[in-house]
């Protein structure tokens, strides 16, 4: 399989200045991305999913996300946003839902649409799609861009095995775009699309799509930049039930499980799982065929799913009960979806088959490799073992695997330093 050389974009900055080389964040990284070098942080490109566990775990403000500035939107003539579910779970209960929605109208938007608007079509094209290829099991939901992406790095091997159709939000940007032109009279550059989202994985999925990511979005906000100037709206507001639709029942998109339970059925097995340490286990399961016996396994990173993502504001378990609450609350907006069903079965929701992300490789010759291991099997028997990440590197393992590709010294071990230093004494 080809290794993909191109460069990626991240929507998380390093602020060296406030680093302090606690190590923190080294050791929360899924895919080692991150070394602490001269007392600073620094992020190999090539192997960041755009988790943001570093963002969360950072204590000094060293790692901040990135997110567009509302001006952009100003660009377009007619300004849509589409709510990722979790935003339903971020205000208190005494500000109803469709008011919330209300605020970014205020705000300058448009439009306001949400994903839970194709949650019914989406379980519907998952469930045909695992019946459509019984030789793939299980199939890997394609939902969460920073699984994709840990797929893309840790497990490329499983590629085949992702959901090969675009992601909900970029299914209902489609839907919207055409709606619009064919309603308003707009041309398609006219229209601007934003996305809210709950964390970093998906504003770098909307500036650098990848497999179920088309380029169709004009931008994305986070829930936590946005937050501040939709409370003031609100402040302004009458908070009545007004107007504007909303989808509640579909907010199921943004719980742990229940994504799982409504695509299982009769013939259809589904498993749900959430957190990065759980996914890398349950993909290395699935690598060993362990999990053949089940369909579907939706993957999220963040732990209780989107609720989870770092750019939210409120507590995820908050949100889960305020969700919840609004699921079994409402009564069920409908979309037609025919439209969109008749694309599927164009096939117009396919993407293209996903490449491995190129990796740090010990030698691009494969003599040169071999002599390298080698030497870091050898470095790696001097090494104490203890994974502490004192020396910047997260595991013994990196250290001796940097020391051979000339990015570390052995020197850097601090527990080896000691002991060298109590033995001259
Ligand atoms: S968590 Fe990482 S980025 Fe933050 S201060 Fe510690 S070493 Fe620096
Ligand atoms: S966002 Fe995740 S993958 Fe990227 S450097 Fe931070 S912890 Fe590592």
């Amino acid at each position: 399989m080809a290794v993909s050389e191109k460069k990626y974009y991240h929507a998380i900055q390093l602020i060296p200045e406030n680093c302090t080389g606690c190590t923190s964040c080294v050791k929360v990284c899924p895919t080692e991305a991150i070394r602490v070098r001269n007392g600073k942080a620094q992020i190999d490109p090539n192997r960041c999913v755009d988790c943001g566990n570093c963002v969360t775990i950072c204590k000094f403000h060293a790692i901040l996300p990135k997110s567009d500035s509302l001006d952009i939107i100003n660009k377009f003539q007619y300004k849509v946003a589409i709510l990722s579910s979790s935003y339903a779970g971020q205000f208190t209960e005494d500000i109803a839902y469709p008011v919330s929605k209300q605020a970014l109208i205020e705000l300058g938007f448009d439009e306001v649409a949400e994903e839970a608007m194709v949650t019914d079509f989406m379980v519907g094209l998952i469930r045909d799609y695992i019946r459509q290829h019984k030789d793939i099991r299980p199939i890997l939901s394609s939902n969460c861009p920073a699984v994709v992406r840990l797929i893309q790095v840790k497990f490329p091997s499983l590629l085949p095995n992702i959901l090969h159709q675009e992601a909900p939000m970029s299914i209902l940007t489609r839907f919207l775009r055409e709606k619009i032109q064919a309603e308003k009279g707009l041309k398609d550059s006219d229209i601007g699309i934003f996305l809210i989202v709950p964390c970093v994985a998906h504003v770098t999925a909307v500036h650098q799509p990848e497999g179920a990511y088309k380029h169709l979005q004009d931008g994305a906000f986070s829930i936590g930049m946005i937050y501040g100037k939709i409370r003031d709206r609100l402040r302004k507001m009458n908070n009545e039930e007004n107007k504007i639709n909303t989808y509640e029942q579909g907010l199921t998109l943004a719980l742990s499980g229940v994504e799982a339970e409504m695509v299982d059925c009769e013939d259809i097995r589904a498993l749900s799982v959430n957190g990065t340490d759980n996914v890398i286990e349950i993909l290395s399961k699935v690598e060993d065929h362990y999990l053949d016996q089940y369909d579907y396994i939706v993957l999220r990173s963040c732990t209780n799913g989107c609720v989870g993502g770092c750019l939210n504001v409120e507590n995820p378990f908050v949100a889960m009960s305020r969700i919840k609450k609004l699921i079994k609350t409402s009564k069920h907006q409908k979309v037609d979806t025919s439209e969109l069903k008749e694309l599927y079965k164009d096939g117009e929701f396919a993407v293209v088959p996903l490449e491995p992300r190129s990796i740090m490789l010990l030698d691009q010759d494969i003599k040169q490799a071999i002599q390298k291991m080698k030497k870091l099997n050898e470095i790696l028997v001097m090494l104490p073992g203890l994974n502490c990440s004192a020396c910047g590197s997260p595991t013994c393992y990196a250290l001796a695997e940097d020391i051979v590709s000339d990015k570390a010294s052995i020197d850097d071990c601090v527990v080896l330093l000691r002991r060298h230093q109590k033995e001259e004494e």
